[in-house]
């Protein structure tokens, strides 16, 4: 029998009545012939009501405690929905995420999966059980709760279809969420844009790292990696969802498959800094040993000095702020500056490979409605522009029109047409 994992996003278990929809849809898929393993966020806006609660007692909250605090929310969600299994007759089964056997490099609040000890889930499995598996969190080697980062439960059901190595026999992972699939742009900024009935993992992982909010890009790329094929629905009109599978050869004929905005974004700039060897190694490793995650990096000369300037997300702003500044005074070199209430609008296809004029025509389309732009980056399936935050929504609508993504557009039937034939 295959294995699916379905995971159910917080809004998919907001409240009892969600609780027992969810518990149905596991049915269902029981019934279709299916094993079944269950991962489940914390219920609605849990988390957030937990971080606050957090921030209320502490100004900032010690990360070990924060995780332990934060995994209560998906410990909550995961009981309940095994008893609203059990209501049903179905044997099942609640695991916090060490129980469920995920390892964690033990990283406090954005911890990596290291592996997975897959015995647990692979025994309840067998005894025909329901193993219900508290997403977002992992224990490490010394057995310490951690959490995989906001959103993380998409990467503990992909790892888990990874692990159990479901697409072999026919298997593969379903997204329950809030939205019913991935779209051509956020249709709440972009209206007629447009949802795609199949994504590769490569624009997938650009449009999640973009800030399309779809997925978690750490779940896309574990999906990629391991070829776990990953079907987003809405887990309240779930007949037409997304599916996140290898690129195949009809993906190329479109250069741009979907439009993306990554909102409050900062930037730190150093400038007028010696340019001595080793220095870019130095300045990037004190922030990656502080598990900050850099966006876009530039550098450019400055004379006989030059310019290292990078994006990030505004939360870690603060903390690259003050690890910088101490790097900066240890080398007594540098002036450092940072700005705020910037964004970045996107386009992405894995046809730009081989599609002309990508580049000109977002120029222009931004050009054409005033919006200057601060920064570009390029990567073979992707091109951005940095802007200003207050320009983002119309951004991201110029560029969605430019590339003819919209409703009714001939290059999107042509995507879709090619897509339902596979
Ligand atoms: N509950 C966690 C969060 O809100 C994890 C998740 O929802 O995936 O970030
Ligand atoms: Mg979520």
């Amino acid at each position: 029998m295959p294995t699916i994992v379905q995971k159910f996003g917080g809004s998919s278990v907001g409240d009892a009545p969600r609780i027992r929809r969810a518990a149905q849809r596991i049915a269902e898929a029981r019934s279709a012939g299916f094993d079944v393993v269950v991962v489940a966020s914390a219920m609605g806006h849990t988390t957030d009501s937990l971080i606050a609660l957090a921030e209320e007692v502490a100004a900032h909250p010690d990360r070990r405690e924060l995780d332990m605090l934060m995994a209560t929310g998906e410990q909550a969600s995961v009981s309940l929905l095994a008893m609203a299994l059990r209501e049903l007759g179905l044997p099942a089964s609640s695991l916090t995420g060490g129980q469920a056997g995920i390892r964690t490099d033990g990283v406090h609040g954005r911890a990596r999966i290291t592996r997975i000890e897959c015995g647990r889930l692979e025994r309840l499995l067998s005894r025909g059980e329901i193993p219900v598996v508290a997403g977002f969190q992992g224990t490490s080697d010394e057995g310490e709760i951690t959490t995989l980062g906001r959103g993380g439960s998409d990467t503990t059901a992909v790892a888990i279809g990874a692990a159990l190595h479901v697409a072999q026999a026919g298997g593969y992972c379903e997204i329950f969420t809030d939205v019913d699939g991935v779209y051509t742009a956020d249709p709440r900024i972009v209206r007629g844009a447009v949802k795609l009935p199949r994504i590769s993992y490569e624009e997938m992982l650009e449009l999640a790292t973009l800030g399309a909010a779809v997925m978690h890009a750490r779940a896309v790329l574990f999906g990629e990696k391991y070829g776990v094929p990953i079907h987003v629905r809405h887990s309240q009109k779930p007949d037409h969802g997304t599916m996140i599978s290898r690129e195949n050869p009809g993906m190329e004929e479109l250069a741009v498959v979907g439009c993306a905005l990554k909102e409050d974004l900062g930037r730190v700039s150093i400038r007028q800094i010696k340019n001595v060897v080793g220095l870019q190694g130095q300045l990037f490793w004190a922030l990656a040993s502080a598990n900050i995650v850099v966006d876009d990096i530039m550098q450019t000369e400055q004379g006989s000095a030059t310019m290292i300037a990078f994006t990030l997300d505004h939360a870690d702003l603060a903390e690259a702020k003050q690890i910088l500044g101490k790097e900066l005074l240890a080398l007594n070199d540098g002036e450092m500056s940072v700005e705020v209430g910037l964004s970045k609008v996107s386009a992405v296809g894995v046809g730009m490979k081989s599609h002309a004029g990508v580049a000109s025509r977002m120029f222009r389309a931004l050009g054409d409605v005033g919006i200057a732009i601060h920064n570009i980056t390029t990567s073979e399936i992707k091109m951005s522009c940095i802007i200003d935050a207050a320009n983002g929504q119309r951004a991201l609508n110029a560029v969605h029109a430019a590339f003819g993504l919209g409703l009714g557009s001939n290059a999107t039937i042509a995507m879709q047409t090619d897509c339902e034939r596979q």
